[in-house]
Order: C-alpha cells, then sequence, then structure tokens
C-alpha cells in the first residue's frame, strides 16, 4: 500500500487543478488517470473543439472577404491534415499536463481508480491509500437505446472522423449539438439537426433561442424541431435513415451523430464499497463545499451533474484544495456560472434569464434589448445579426443577467461577467464610455 494525504482519481479539469492546489499547498498527492491527461476538455471536449470553430470561422471569412475587395476565395479545408494538426497539438498539450504534475511532485497512476473501501483504492494491482480522495472523473456521451442507436457516433467520435461527411445528422439541441452543427455547416457539409423538443438550447433566454435558430438556419442548417428518433437503420447505398414514432424517414446521411446528452463515469470506481451515494441521474451527490455522502470522500466536476463546464470543474477543484490543505475553511466555489458558446455566431451569456428573473423578481424586472448587424458585416454577403439583452432587477436596476449573439461576444462577456458579479447597475453600464466602434458598446448604450 502506497500512502498519501490527497488521492485524486480523475486526471482532467477538475482533478488537476485540485491535485496541483493541494501540492502546492504541501500535501503528499496521488493521482489516477485511465485514459489521456487532460480529460475531456484536452481531448475530447473544449480544445478539439475550439480549433474547429476557429476553422469554421475562418471558413466564414474566407467567403466574407469577397466584400472586401479580395475576390472570390473558394478553398475547402483539408479535414485529414486539420485533424492530424489539432491531434498532434492535443499531444503536446497532454505532455504539458504531465510536466506541471511532475514538477508538483503528484505521483500518477496509470488505470481506472477503484474502491475497496473508503480510504483505499486500487489503481490496476496497485493499493493506495489516503485520508481525503476526490472523485473526479467527468462524464461521457449517452446514446439513446433504440434500434440502430450504434450507427452513429458522439462528439468522441467527432473528434476521430478522418474525413468530413457530406450529409451529417445530428440530434440533439444542446449547445454540443449547437456548436458541432455550426462546425459542419460553415466547412460545407450539408447538416441536419433534429431536435426532440422545440427549442434549441432550451434553458437560455429567448433572445438566444430566437437568434440562433434563425442565424444557423440561414447559415444552411435544416432544424427539424419536436421529433423524437425512435430508430435507425442503414440503406442499401450505405447511408443512415433516421424514423420518427411516426415512422417518418429522414435520409441519406453519411454521418449521424448523436448529442444527447452525458452521463457521469462512475461505473468503475466500485462506489458501494466507499458508500457514495448517486441520485436518480447517476451523478454524485455533493453538498455546497464538494463533500459527497462519505466523510473524507469529496466530487468535482462533470460526475456531479452540475453546470458542466471546464472553468467550474478547476474552480471547485482548487476552492476544495485550499480548504482541505489551504487553511481556507470556508472555502467554496459560488455556482453562478458564465457559459459561452462557441456557436456560429457565438453566445455570451452571464446570471440570470428574463424569465428566471422575473420568477425570483417579480414586476421589478426591467429588460433592455438591442438588435443590429455588426459593422463587419457592413461590405459581406452575409448579414448575421447580433442581439443583446440586459436584464435588471429593483428600483437600482441591478444587472442580474446579460444575453448576447454575434460576431465577438464571446470575447466580450468575461469582462461583463466581472461587472454583474460586482453588482453593476444600469447606471454603471450608462455612464461607462463606449469603445466605438465596436459591437460591445451597445452594451452600454442601450436605452
Ligand atoms: P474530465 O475532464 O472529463 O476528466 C475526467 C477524467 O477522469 C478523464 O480523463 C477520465 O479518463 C478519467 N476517469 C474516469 N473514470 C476513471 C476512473 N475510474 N479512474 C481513473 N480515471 C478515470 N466546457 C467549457 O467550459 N467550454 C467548452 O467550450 C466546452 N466544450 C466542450 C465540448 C465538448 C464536445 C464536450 C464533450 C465538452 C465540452 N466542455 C466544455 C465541457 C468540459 O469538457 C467538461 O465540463 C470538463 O472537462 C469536466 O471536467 P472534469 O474534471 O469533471 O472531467
Amino acid at each position: 500500500m502506497e500512502r498519501f494525504d490527497y488521492l485524486v482519481i480523475g486526471g482532467g479539469s477538475g482533478g488537476i487543478a485540485s491535485a496541483r492546489r493541494a501540492a502546492q499547498h504541501g500535501a503528499k498527492v496521488a493521482l489516477v488517470e485511465a485514459g489521456r491527461l487532460g480529460g475531456t476538455c484536452v481531448n475530447v471536449g473544449c480544445v478539439p473543439k475550439k480549433i474547429m470553430w476557429n476553422a469554421a470561422t475562418i471558413a466564414e471569412h474566407l467567403h466574407d472577404a469577397a466584400g472586401y475587395g479580395f475576390g472570390a476565395i473558394d478553398a475547402d479545408v483539408d479535414w485529414a491534415s486539420l485533424k492530424r494538426d489539432r491531434d498532434a497539438y492535443v499531444v503536446r498539450l497532454n505532455g504539458i499536463y504531465r510536466q506541471n504534475l511532475e514538477r508538483d511532485r503528484i505521483t500518477i497512476f496509470e488505470g481506472f481508480g477503484r474502491f475497496v473501501d473508503p480510504k483505499t483504492v486500487y489503481a490496476g494491482e496497485r493499493g493506495i491509500v489516503a485520508d481525503h480522495v476526490l472523485i473526479a472523473t467527468g462524464s461521457k456521451p449517452s446514446i439513446p437505446i433504440i434500434p440502430g442507436a450504434e450507427l452513429g457516433i458522439t462528439s468522441n467520435g467527432f473528434f476521430a472522423l478522418e474525413k468530413q461527411p457530406k450529409k451529417v445528422a445530428i440530434v440533439g439541441a444542446g449547445y454540443i449539438a449547437v456548436e458541432l452543427a455550426g462546425v459542419f455547416a460553415a466547412l460545407g457539409s450539408d447538416v441536419t439537426l433534429v431536435a426532440r423538443g422545440e427549442h434549441l438550447l432550451q434553458r437560455f433566454d429567448d433572445i438566444i433561442r430566437k437568434n440562433l435558430r434563425a442565424e444557423i438556419e440561414a447559415a444552411g442548417v435544416k432544424v427539424v424541431p419536436c421529433v423524437p428518433v425512435s430508430r435507425v437503420e442503414r440503406a442499401a447505398d450505405g447511408t443512415l435513415t433516421l424514423f420518427t414514432k411516426e415512422g417518418e424517414p429522414h435520409g441519406g446521411f453519411d454521418c449521424l451523430l448523436w448529442a444527447t446528452g452525458r452521463i457521469a463515469c462512475t461505473e468503475n470506481l466500485n462506489l458501494e464499497s466507499a458508500h457514495v451515494r448517486i441520485d436518480a441521474h447517476g451523478n454524485i451527490v455533493v453538498d455546497d463545499f464538494q463533500d459527497t455522502t462519505q466523510a473524507g470522500i469529496y466530487a468535482v466536476g462533470d460526475v456531479t451533474g452540475k453546470a458542466m463546464l471546464t472553468p467550474v470543474a478547476i474552480a471547485a477543484g482548487r476552492k476544495l484544495a485550499d480548504r482541505l490543505f489551504g487553511g481556507e475553511k470556508d472555502a467554496r466555489l459560488d455556482y453562478a456560472n458564465i457559459p459561452v458558446v462557441f456557436t456560429h455566431p457565438p453566445i455570451g451569456t452571464v446570471g440570470l434569464t428574463e424569465e428566471e428573473a422575473r420568477a425570483q423578481y417579480g414586476d421589478a424586472v426591467k429588460v433592455y434589448t438591442s438588435s443590429f448587424t455588426n459593422m463587419f458585416h457592413a461590405l459581406t454577403e452575409r448579414k448575421p445579426k447580433s442581439a443583446m439583452k440586459l436584464v435588471c432587477a429593483g428600483k437600482e436596476e441591478r444587472v442580474v443577467g446579460i444575453h448576447a449573439i454575434g460576431l465577438g461576444v464571446d470575447e466580450m462577456m468575461q469582462g461583463f461577467a466581472v461587472a454583474v458579479v460586482m453588482g453593476a447597475r444600469k447606471a454603471d453600464l450608462d455612464r461607462t464610455v463606449a469603445i466605438h466602434p465596436t459591437a460591445s458598446e451597445e452594451l452600454v448604450l442601450m436605452r
């Protein structure tokens, strides 16, 4: 048995951040990882996704260049070379993560971590004992249990595609579905987005949902709402056909991608031996301090099912290490988060939607909106709309939510999020001098 102060199971965003912070506080730390260091974000999430998003943005700009006098540029992406270079970048990051862990003197165990009791975990044949154990094993894509589901890929399979599909069906309406639909479409694939419900990005503010739907359709994505897929078949020509509950076929696809949700990775952990409870959705139950139902065992990140984003996993993991080893006994993450979605055009939001604010503050909510075409598109053939909404509450009009879609909002939202976290009022935005000509000035010029 090898003894440590802190054992982290899962070397992704939350696990690595927590392990390193604990080691920097002087703890003796071990980390168990079953796959590649960096977890979902680095290997099959944010990082390779943003590379693909960048490629799609370049494709759009090549198209836009004609409007700026460059003449028509007709360049197709070389998918295979893009994938090769993207994979090489990810491998470099894997190496950097390993170096950082080694620099902090963290012992890395390869293999699946498996509890035998609340303080003992095996990684393969090696037994590890620790006073404090963190579960940061993340989540994985789930696919529907219907006939033919195995004919489709998931976001993991998207990153393994060696060549660009010509005609893609994406099933789902969450951020992964709309992001990948935008990437495929901008790079020239024919895309159909099949959603079970009426809305894309169901939990986002109405201004985002409406504008995203309009823009994604203007970019050529066919949106098929309110269609639960009930089976999938491969036709004689090799293409795939999706059938609705009523038997209506949608066919001719050379790629089907399920973006129908994610489930917590707990199946290899033998949680029963650790007395750690999971909820009805399979997520590990934690309190505000990331404590599980078993003293000395904690969980952060996707495996808890809360705000499944990299910065959230990182921040929760660091706060936990500060509490356990840094003497900050009240340290915990405030889960008010900042989702940015890399659709085409991008989305940035912070705080409450209008609907949430009205549920919380009733009539004391005032909303300001703006809709415009970014000046970048003054000369381009494409005219995507930007739209923004400020949600203010109370007599003092405190800004409790900002929602924006359009060119540049992904980069602008971080600064505005600081203002919201600091309690900015509408009057504070009003007295801020605009930066002209930009899209962000709209947020300080709303009347
Ligand atoms: P992970 O990063 O998934 O790490 C968990 C690790 O645990 C994995 O390495 C896994 O191999 C390992 N593991 C699992 N079981 C065991 C076991 N029993 N023993 C040992 N190791 C184990 N978030 C953003 O903030 N911005 C984005 O743009 C964004 N884009 C995304 C795009 C896609 C396509 C996807 C799928 C996700 C995206 N996310 C994004 C979400 C983000 O990747 C996750 O929220 C984040 O990675 C969660 O971190 P984590 O530490 O909880 O888990």
